[in-house]
């Protein structure tokens, strides 16, 4: 189908866009790479795009007050690319290359996959396991939000009207990640996956973080299966443990994928293999 005939306005201020997004029907568009093909199918008809990409105070990747700020327009492919990103958050660097295509990851922003919240994203899952901040910005100011009470149901966030995702703001910290997916196709959504971040401390599991994603209506920190993990060996055992707790811990619906007991096998899978995959790392470093 056409896109809905429609306005577009490209701002160049947050002072511009908070006058433009006061306009009924306004609705801002960063990447393009979810709206376009959501107005493609008719699902919103909105009355004007506000392009926000020429913001400069929405991009940029940085590190102060022991945090690594990535602004909301930063695309996957720069994501993937970053030095100071894979210094600091080599989740992202991992994740980045399992979003979409290379054309999407050209134009698609952080922002854009954060606000949208689609379950089965990658970004979502990584910020929640890197237990980072979402920063947003609108007319009245700024707000802090923790990335765990960002995403509140299926395609629902903790945005209020009016408000943007200026930037994200990752903890330093000296963590151990990985990410692992299922996908019928390279590039595809992802059936299941798990992006997983923890610390060894004297032999031990310390603040482990366990965030499944493709399995329920937004990216679920498994709280049973990170607390299997809690202060234990790394070892079979307590890898067996966090595989169990998953039962209780997800709760997938059925979905074009399968129903809920093959998302939950996926889980547990991919358990296996990525924290079999710390566990190979700690024996390389010992
Ligand atoms: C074929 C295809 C395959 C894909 N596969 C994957 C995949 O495997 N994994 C994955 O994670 N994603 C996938 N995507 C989505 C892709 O990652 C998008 O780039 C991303 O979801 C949206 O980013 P965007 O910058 O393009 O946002 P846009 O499409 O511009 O906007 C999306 C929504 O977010 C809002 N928005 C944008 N920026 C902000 C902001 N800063 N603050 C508040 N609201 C904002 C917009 O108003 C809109 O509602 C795929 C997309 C396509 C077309």
């Amino acid at each position: 189908m056409k896109w809905p005939a429609m306005g577009y306005r490209r701002v160049t201020s947050l002072a511009e866009l908070w006058s433009a997004t006061a306009e009924p029907g306004a609705q801002i568009i960063a990447g393009g790479q979810t709206l376009l093909a959501t107005l493609a199918f008719r699902l919103s008809e909105p009355g004007t795009l506000i392009d926000i990409t020429r913001i400069p105070e929405l991009r940029g990747i940085s590190v102060s007050g022991g945090a690594l700020r990535i602004g909301a327009l930063t695309r996957h492919a720069e994501l993937g690319l970053d030095a100071l990103v894979r210094a600091h958050a080599p989740l992202l660097t991992e994740a980045a290359p399992l979003i979409a295509h290379p054309a999407i990851r050209n134009r698609g922003t952080i922002g854009g996959s954060l606000a949208y919240a689609d379950p089965a994203a990658e970004l979502p899952a990584c910020i929640v396991a890197l237990d980072a901040v979402v920063v947003t910005a609108s007319a009245t100011g700024e707000r802090r939000i923790p990335a765990r009470d960002f995403f509140t149901d299926l395609l629902q966030t903790a945005l209020n009207p009016g408000e943007i995702i200026a930037a994200v703001e990752i903890p330093l910290a000296g963590r151990r990640s990985a990410i692992q997916e299922v996908a019928r196709r390279s590039g595809d959504y992802a059936m299941a996956g798990l992006a997983a971040a923890l610390r060894i401390e004297g032999g031990r599991v310390a603040a482990p973080r366990l965030v499944y994603f493709g399995v329920g209506n937004g990216p679920v920190l498994a709280q049973g299966a990170s607390a299997a993990l809690e202060g234990r060996p790394l070892d079979a055992a307590s890898i067996a443990a966090a595989q169990a707790a998953l039962a209780e811990d997800l709760d997938p619906p059925q979905d074009l994928h399968g129903p809920p007991e093959m998302k939950r096998h996926l889980a547990r899978v991919l358990t296996g293999r990525v924290l079999n995959g710390f566990l190979t790392q700690t024996e390389i470093a010992a």
